[in-house]
């Protein structure tokens, strides 16, 4: 493997700033590697050799004439399918926008490019980021780079599949319920949910729209700080973004939190949970408290688990955010219909009705259709208030108990998902089973809060557990200096997948 793929994205950016490489060869570096391991891993739906090869040679210019050419100047990124950009497709893993092209480009990825990322290519996700495997992908199946026979996560699965497998050097997803966080914790890298309204959803395919944020996706927390430098903040094309200053969350970064307060949500540590987390997560806490944090227990009785006489799972918080995201969804796919946008069928239709409905019959596929069904059913009139305003009250009970934890706590520490990678077509059969790898992410939406996972340690399979760490609106300042103290103290930190085409069992 070339050595500039082992550097991190801010390593990598001083390496090119020094001279000792320059953007152009660090491109073609990563355009090597996808060419020679993509076919296994299938990361990327669409790599965009052209444009990527124009922005590294203008950067590589800018330097020539002493120009600074940012704060990503160089590094390859990759971008979740489902962020608009002008050049290639944003298909969002979906028949139905199979053939769109944008016609404008998403804030956050505008905002990279401003700061001298290259942008590699779109990566391949759950259809309209419906999932946590990445199974329900119109291109087919991620794979993650740890054990090809296990799905990545998902939704932003191609994201943390690029990332961990040395595909790019950064990446975006978006997160909904889980999709930066879950993925991130099943390849072993970084992610990071911001706080709602941090980061400009403009150009992000609407999904729900009240849950959704755009994050990175890196290999250490330093990387995860520069690219939250260069994308939040205010942008008036988003009405939900919010207007206030946005902190240097590298400047800080490295200062340990004194005293640093960490509340355990007593209800994701109980039983559903699999052993070794459970243990990696004691093992993490242990850590926090060798370096002086203080550490209790508290209580999110909204987002309890309980688990039935046959050991199934449930949780409010589940059943709260698949009411609230569905009848979003309903709302925000109503407009493929392949007259507005999408694909439209090529057969006779007898008329209007009939051409929407061979259309969306045709172009989307099954999770997502599920999801229309669900939440046209939750917001028709004679249900409206048996499920979708009951879920808005919930999701106010939820977000109460947040508010109520953060009055005492900087953070709150508990596991990212409920298991190590899983494999492939484990769960494809059950949706309600695939629903639950979102347990301990779905809350965090709900409340608005932002929330990183980190790497902790490796299972006895050799797969990446995932932590993490949330904090309260607008400090993932204080989300990003937690972590970042865990990577310090603990050591774990880029974790590297065995090579390619072995698998861990
Ligand atoms: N897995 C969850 C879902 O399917 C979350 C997805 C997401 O965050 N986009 O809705």
């Amino acid at each position: 493997m070339n050595n500039l793929l082992k550097l991190s994205a801010l390593e990598l950016k001083n390496a090119i700033s020094r001279g000792d490489t320059t953007a152009t060869e660090a491109l073609e570096a990563y355009l090597h590697e996808i060419s020679v391991q993509d076919g296994a891993l299938r990361a990327y739906n669409e790599v965009l050799v052209d444009e990527a090869r124009d922005q590294a040679r203008r950067i590589d210019d800018m330097r020539k004439i002493g120009e600074s050419p940012g704060l990503l100047a160089g590094i390859p990124i990759a971008i979740k399918n489902n962020l608009c950009t002008t050049w290639g497709r944003t298909t969002c893993s979906s028949k139905m926008l199979a053939n769109f092209r944008a016609p404008y480009t998403a804030t956050a990825v505008a905002r990279i490019r401003q700061a001298g990322a290259v942008v590699l290519g779109k990566t391949n996700m759950d259809e309209f980021a419906m999932g946590s495997s990445t199974e329900n992908s119109a291109h087919g199946a991620s794979v993650n780079p740890w054990d090809l026979s296990r799905v990545p996560g998902g939704s932003s699965g191609g994201s943390a599949s690029a990332v961990a497998g040395s595909l790019c050097s950064a990446a975006l997803g978006s997160d909904t319920g889980g999709s930066i966080r879950q993925p991130a914790a099943l390849c072993g890298i970084v992610g990071l949910k911001p706080t709602y309204g941090r980061v400009s959803r403009y150009g992000l395919v609407a999904y729900g729209s009240s849950l959704d944020q755009i994050g990175p996706m890196t290999r250490d927390v330093a990387d995860c700080a520069a690219v939250m430098n260069v994308i939040a903040g205010h942008d008036p094309a988003d009405a939900t973004s919010l207007d206030r200053p946005v902190p240097d969350y590298l400047a800080n970064l490295d200062e340990p939190i004194k005293g640093l307060r960490i509340g355990l949500p007593r209800e994701f540590l109980s039983d559903a949970l699999d052993p070794e987390i459970h243990r990696a997560i004691e093992n993490a806490v242990e850590v926090y408290r060798s370096l002086g944090a203080e550490v209790k227990e508290v209580s999110l009785p909204h987002s309890r688990i309980d688990s039935g006489a046959g050991g199934e799972l449930s949780s409010f918080a589940v059943a709260c955010y698949y009411i609230v995201a569905t009848a979003e969804a309903s709302s925000n796919l109503a407009r493929y219909d392949g007259v507005h946008y999408g694909h439209r069928t090529e057969r006779d239709a007898a008329d209007i009705i009939d051409l929407y409905s061979r259309s969306r019959a045709e172009g989307f596929g099954d999770e997502v259709k599920r999801r229309i069904m669900l939440g046209t059913y939750v917001l028709s009139s004679g249900y409206y208030d048996a499920y979708y305003l009951k879920a808005l009250k919930v999701r106010r009970l939820i977000k109460n108990d947040f508010d109520e934890a953060f009055e005492t706590c900087d953070i709150l520490l508990c596991p990212t998902t409920p298991s190590p990678a899983f494999k492939m077509n484990e769960k494809t059969a059950d949706p309600l089973e695939m629903y639950l790898a979102d347990i301990y992410t779905i809350s965090v939406n709900l409340a608005g809060v932002p929330a990183i996972s980190i790497p902790v340690g490796l299972s006895s399979r050799n797969l990446p557990i995932g932590m993490q760490l949330i904090g309260g609106v607008f400090r993932e300042d204080v989300v990003l200096r937690a972590a970042r103290m865990f990577e310090k103290a603990s050591g774990i930190c880029r974790l590297t997948p065995p090579p390619l085409g072995r698998d861990a069992e």
